[in-house]
């Protein structure tokens, strides 16, 4: 991957980065699309497709994530895609005896709330692994989905701090056409499970229409809510919710318009998550 970026660079071809853990939707797919449109017709579009092991906890579901890598293939060279990019984890994490892989990337400040709060060490996984992709591939500009906000801005923030080249952009989410976040998770979701999955798109527009309507809402309030809401679902329940600013992350105690909104429930054992802008 190393040797052909540095082909198509010195060919003065522009490079753009779509990283990914596969079972490719889509969500991904429109990301593929906008780093063609950031590429253009000439430029090179790349797509690593990892299930990054250091990013899992250890009760996570590392092992039963939904792998398809003939499929996703297809699906990339059907978008167009110049690579993609499917290392193993002997080649990401080398493990001889005496030289095994021993350094970690690790943003500390942004990291620490919301889903760094529930699920330690995820985010330190995500930012290794993204450093270790931009320095495979060098890309000109790498693109990230808004269905993962904190983790595009921790992103943005380790890119700065490490002089990381690349220009990060981040594309909107998208739904299925009951709102549910489009996920690989959601393969998960079998029977009412995925009927009560639209449960967080449900309490976004409830959180929504409710700051429409008053102007402004204490966030405890509308977090005791929105608990009690989605604790209506017999499956749902609430692994947290944080109303924030959207650029720092810092959270509000007052909700109004333009407050982003996060939140993450589980479905059964399915953990899903989802946020949008108030
Ligand atoms: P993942 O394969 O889940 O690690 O996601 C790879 C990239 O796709 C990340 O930047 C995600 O934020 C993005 N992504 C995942 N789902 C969606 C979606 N429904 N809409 C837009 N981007 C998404």
């Amino acid at each position: 991957m190393q040797r052909l970026a540095q082909k198509w660079r010195r060919a003065g071809q522009r490079i753009v980065l779509v990283p990914t853990m596969g079972w490719l939707h889509e969500g991904h797919l429109s990301l593929v699309r906008r780093a063609r449109k950031i590429a253009g017709p000439r430029g090179k579009v790349v797509v690593s497709i990892y299930v990054n092991p250091t990013q899992f906890g250890l009760r996570e579901d590392f092992s039963t994530y939904p792998r398809d890598l003939k499929r996703d293939l297809k699906l990339c060279r059907a978008e167009g895609v110049d690579a993609a990019f499917a290392p193993g984890d002997a080649e990401m994490y080398p493990r001889p005896p005496g030289a095994e892989f021993s350094t970690l990337v690790a943003e500390e400040k942004l990291s620490r709330t919301m889903e760094g709060a529930s699920r330690p060490a995820h985010f330190r996984g995500v930012t290794t692994v993204v450093a270790k992709l931009f320095n495979i591939v060098p890309p000109d500009a790498a693109v990230f989905g808004a269905k993962d906000f904190q983790q595009a801005a921790i992103v943005r923030r380790m890119a700065r701090d490490l002089n990381f080249p690349a220009k990060i952009v981040v594309a909107p989410t998208v739904r299925e056409p009951d709102g549910l976040a489009m996920s690989s998770r959601n393969r998960y979701l079998s029977g009412d499970l995925r009927r009560q999955a639209t449960v967080l798109w449900r309490a976004i527009r409830r959180a929504q229409d409710t700051v429409k309507e008053a102007g402004m809402i204490p966030a405890v309030k509308l977090k005791a809510n929105l608990k009690r809401f989605i604790g209506q679902e017999p499956d749902a329940r609430l692994d947290h919710v944080e109303f924030f600013e959207p650029d720092t992350l810092d959270p509000v105690a007052r909700v109004t318009a333009g407050t982003r909104m996060a939140l993450a429930v589980f479905i059964g054992k399915t953990r899903l998550i989802d946020n949008a802008r108030i």
